[in-house]
């Protein structure tokens, strides 16, 4: 089988999927889901962002969240940081591991991080190169890699060229985001093909995927076929995107973990677990999540049914 044998999901919920939501929650309901999420076997979760909360109100509580959760050996807890002051705040609240994000074309950067590419690398030069001096992992994302909703159509080559800068500045991993769900699975398969062609490794390539217009899943299973054996998702399918609003968020944990244990490929997460977690989140926020796991589940009362062959 041409697939890894073992996937390893970096649950993004708490911060991608929040950070949009327009109900504030209470730290309180953060931090008892992100301890749920813990006990799934999922082993690294994104647990907030150190970005200006006059931007991102939703996620102005990072410090007391890194405080009162319940770090379990073994899993990664990390924090997306903008800038410095952003890698300052996380390192202050004991986080080990970080995250910095750019986007893959101008008018992405300019409108959703205020800043040119080369603006984004100037910052995040800094930011390499404390994290070098303190021991700190840094993770990249390079958003709108599949498609931009202002320029429609990303050159591939530029999207390497972009990831393995950051991959120069000490990245250990780099995750292609498909923002707004506009890639196909040809195209992410070709564009980790010319990654691992210009000397990507396979475990430095991971894919953050939108399941905006449905092609979420099959998106995973090209990257999967391809290679990649880290995939980005949260769970309910939380994380709308201010771009297609109404419109499905990120891939599901749910589905993604489905998939892949139905296909013998090893994630080690407990489905169930994740979705108690996604209940309690649809529960606070109270609406209807867009995970068809979830539904399906809820739906037809096969939860006994699912437990037992679990
Ligand atoms: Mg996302």
């Amino acid at each position: 089988m041409p697939y890894p044998e073992r996937v390893r999901i970096v649950e993004v919920g708490p911060r991608d999927g929040l950070q949009n939501e327009a109900t504030p929650i209470s730290t309180e309901a953060k931090v008892e889901l992100i301890d749920r999420l813990s006990s799934s076997g999922l082993t690294h979760i994104e647990v907030t962002a150190f970005v200006n909360p006059a931007r991102i109100p939703q996620l102005a509580d990072a410090e007391e969240v890194c405080k009162r959760i319940d770090r379990r050996p073994g899993i990664t807890y990390s924090a997306l940081v903008p800038n410095t002051k952003g890698y300052e705040r996380a390192t202050n609240a004991h986080l080990r591991d970080i995250a910095v994000f750019l986007s893959a074309t101008e008018t992405h950067s300019r409108r959703n991080i205020g800043t040119s590419i080369e603006g984004s690398f100037e910052r995040y030069e800094q930011v390499t190169a404390l994290a070098a001096e303190d021991g700190i992992s840094v993770r990249g994302y390079v958003s709108v890699a599949f498609g931009c909703p202002y320029e429609g159509f990303v050159p591939q080559e530029r999207v390497v060229q972009i990831a393995m800068r950051l991959l120069g500045l000490g990245c250990y991993q780099v995750s292609l985001g498909d923002t707004t769900g506009l890639g196909n699975p040809v195209q992410v398969a070709e564009t980790v093909e010319m990654l691992r062609g210009a000397g990507a490794r396979e475990e430095q390539i991971a894919l953050h995927l939108h399941d905006t217009r449905g092609t979420g899943l099959a998106n995973a299973l090209a990257g999967l076929s391809a290679g990649v054996s880290t995939f980005d998702s949260s769970l309910g399918g939380l994380g709308g995107t201010p771009y297609a609003p109404g419109a499905n968020g990120n891939l599901a944990t749910e589905e993604l973990v489905f998939m892949l244990e139905e296909m013998g490929v090893s994630t080690g997460v407990d489905l169930e677990t994740v979705l108690q977690a996604a209940e309690g989140v649809a529960r606070v926020l109270g609406k209807e999540l867009p995970s068809r796991y979830l539904k399906a589940t809820r739906a037809t009362g096969a939860r006994e049914a699912g437990e037992a062959s679990a």
